[in-house]
C-alpha cells in the first residue's frame, strides 16, 4: 500500500469522492469495497495507519459467527467466508471456538440460539459436560461446575494485520489514497434543504513525522488528548467530500459530537496477556498449540498464538476512557493465571510473557453501528462494533459499499445496526449476548 498526501495545501478545498475518516480494518474493509464497486475517487485519512493504539492492531484475531442476534451472525458467517477464501493471506486457523457454560439458563438460551444460528448456515455443536473432558484433554479441572458446552468448528482465529493488509492491498490497487499522520479535527456542516444537513467541509491537520522513535508518543498523545500539538502540526488540508463516513472506531464520539450528532459509544479498555506453557506439562493427549478459541465460563478466553497462548478477561467495572495503560504482573496474578489454572492443570505452572491493552468501543447492546447519520445527506457511519469489528469487517465495508451505490443494503439486511435503533428504546436495541 502506498500513502499519499493531498495537494491543495492550506488555502483550497480539495474535492473526494468518499472519504473515509479511519484507516482501521473497518476504514480499510470500507475503502476495498468501494472500489471494488467502482468508485474511483476514495481517501482515506488516519493519524497513524501503523495503527500503534488502533482497536485493529491491539486485539485477539478471533473470528466466530456463534452468536445470538442475526445481523452479528450473517455479518460474522460472510466475513469468515471471505477470510476462507483469502485463507493464507491471512492466516486463517478454522480450528473452532468452544464456550463453556455453568449457568443452566445461559446454557438454555445457548441452546435454543441454536436454531436461528442453522437457520443462517452456522453450525454449532452441543457438548454435554461429560464429552468436554473427552474431546478437549487440556481442560481437566473443576468440568463438574459446567452444565455445558458449544463448539463451532468453522470459526477460528485470523492474522488482523494481514487482514487489514489484504483490504487495504485491494483498495490501493483499485485506486484509493491513504492519508498517513492526517488528523481529523473539525467538520463544517451546512444545511442545503431544509432538516437535510451536508458534511461540507472536512479540516485535517497533516501531524509532523518526527524522530520514529519518539512517533508512538506522539501518537498517543494526540489520541488520548484529542489535539494536535501546534508544534507538531505542519499543515491544515482541507477536503470537501461527495461522502463522509465516520469509521474511527473508539474515537468516533469525538467526530460525532462536532457533527452535533449523539454517539451512545464508549470507549473502554481491554487488556490481553500472553501466556509462556512448558509442553511437558500438558496432560496426555492434550494439543495446546493446535486448539481453537476456549472461552471459559468465567469469561476469560485463550488461545495459542505463536509459542504462547493469549488471554483476555474484560473487567465487567471497567470504567471508560483512552486508556491503554497494562496492568502487567498484576493483571496476570489476578485475573488470568486463577482463571487458567483453574480449568487447565497445565496453566498451573506458567509464565507471564508481556501483554497489552486495546480499546473496545461499546454500545449499550453490545452491537455494532453502522447506517446513515440521522438527519445528514451525505454521511455514514460504521465503528463500535466492540469485541467483533475483525470477524464482521468484510460484511461492513460491503455494506457501506451498498449504501453508497445502491442507496441501500443488498446483500444482507444490516438495517438493524442503524445508530438511531438507540432513539427508539430498548426494544429496538439488538442485545447481544455472547460478548466477551
Ligand atoms: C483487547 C481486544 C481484543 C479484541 N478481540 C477481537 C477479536 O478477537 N475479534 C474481533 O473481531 N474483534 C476483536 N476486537 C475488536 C476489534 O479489534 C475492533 O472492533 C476493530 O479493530 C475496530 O476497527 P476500527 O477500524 O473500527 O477501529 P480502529 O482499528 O481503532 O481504527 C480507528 C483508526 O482511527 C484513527 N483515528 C482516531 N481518531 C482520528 C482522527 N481524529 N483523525 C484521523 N484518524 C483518527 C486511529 O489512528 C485508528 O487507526 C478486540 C479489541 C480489543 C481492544
Amino acid at each position: 500500500m502506498s500513502t499519499s498526501s493531498v495537494s491543495t495545501g492550506s488555502k483550497g478545498a480539495e474535492r473526494v469522492g468518499v472519504l473515509v475518516a479511519g484507516g482501521g480494518i473497518i476504514g480499510s474493509a470500507i475503502a476495498c469495497a468501494l472500489v471494488e464497486r467502482g468508485v474511483s475517487d476514495v481517501c482515506v485519512v488516519d493519524l497513524d495507519l501503523a495503527g500503534v493504539y488502533a482497536s485493529s492492531e491491539l486485539n485477539a484475531g478471533g473470528a466466530r459467527a456463534t452468536w445470538w442476534r442475526e445481523p452479528n451472525i450473517s455479518s460474522c458467517r460472510d466475513t469468515i467466508a471471505f477470510f476462507e477464501a483469502h485463507a493464507a493471506e491471512v492466516s486463517l486457523r478454522q480450528r473452532g471456538y468452544l464456550w463453556l457454560y455453568d449457568d443452566a439458563d445461559r446454557f438454555a438460551r445457548a441452546r435454543e440460539r441454536r436454531e436461528l444460528q442453522r437457520s443462517l448456515g452456522v453450525h454449532v455443536e452441543l457438548l454435554e459436560p461429560g464429552a468436554i473432558a473427552a474431546r478437549f484433554p487440556l481442560l481437566d479441572r473443576n468440568l463438574d461446575e459446567l452444565v455445558g458446552a458449544t463448539f463451532s468448528p468453522r470459526d477460528g482465529l485470523v492474522n488482523p494485520n494481514a487482514v487489514r493488509r489484504l483490504y487495504r492491498e485491494r483498495a490501493s490497487a483499485g485506486g484509493a489514497r491513504f492519508l498517513n499522520r492526517h488528523y481529523v479535527e473539525g467538520i463544517e456542516v451546512g444545511e442545503r434543504e431544509p432538516g437535510q444537513r451536508r458534511v461540507e467541509r472536512v479540516h485535517v491537520v497533516e501531524v509532523e513525522k518526527g524522530d520514529p522513535a519518539d512517533e508512538s508518543g506522539l501518537v498517543h498523545r494526540i489520541l488520548t488528548q484529542h489535539r494536535v500539538p501546534p508544534e507538531a502540526s505542519v499543515d491544515h488540508p482541507s477536503l470537501r467530500p461527495e461522502i463522509f463516513v465516520n469509521a474511527l472506531g473508539a474515537w468516533s464520539p469525538l467526530v460525532s459530537a462536532r457533527l452535533g450528532v449523539r454517539d451512545w459509544a464508549v470507549p473502554v479498555r481491554r487488556q490481553i496477556a500472553m501466556v509462556d506453557v512448558r509442553a511437558r506439562d500438558l496432560p496426555a493427549g492434550a494439543d495446546l498449540l493446535g486448539a481453537g478459541m476456549i472461552v471459559d465460563a468465567s469469561g476469560l478466553y485463550f488461545h495459542p498464538e505463536g509459542p504462547y497462548t493469549l488471554a483476555g478477561w474484560s473487567d465487567p467495572d471497567e470504567p471508560s476512557g483512552y486508556d491503554f495503560r497494562y496492568d502487567g504482573d498484576a493483571f496476570f496474578e489476578r485475573e488470568i493465571w486463577p482463571r487458567l489454572a483453574h480449568r487447565a492443570s497445565a496453566f498451573e505452572r506458567c509464565r507471564h510473557v508481556r501483554g497489552w491493552s486495546g480499546l473496545y468501543s461499546v454500545t449499550p447492546d453490545c452491537s455494532g453501528v453502522l447506517g446513515r447519520l440521522p438527519g445528514f445527506s451525505n454521511a455514514l457511519e460504521a465503528h463500535s462494533f466492540t469485541g467483533r469489528g475483525v470477524m464482521q469487517s468484510y460484511a461492513v465495508g460491503r455494506g457501506v459499499a451498498e449504501l453508497v451505490c445502491d442507496g441501500g443494503f443488498r446483500t444482507l439486511d444490516l438495517s438493524p445496526l442503524a445508530g438511531e435503533r438507540f432513539l427508539a428504546g430498548p426494544e429496538a436495541w439488538l442485545k447481544e449476548d455472547l460478548h466477551i
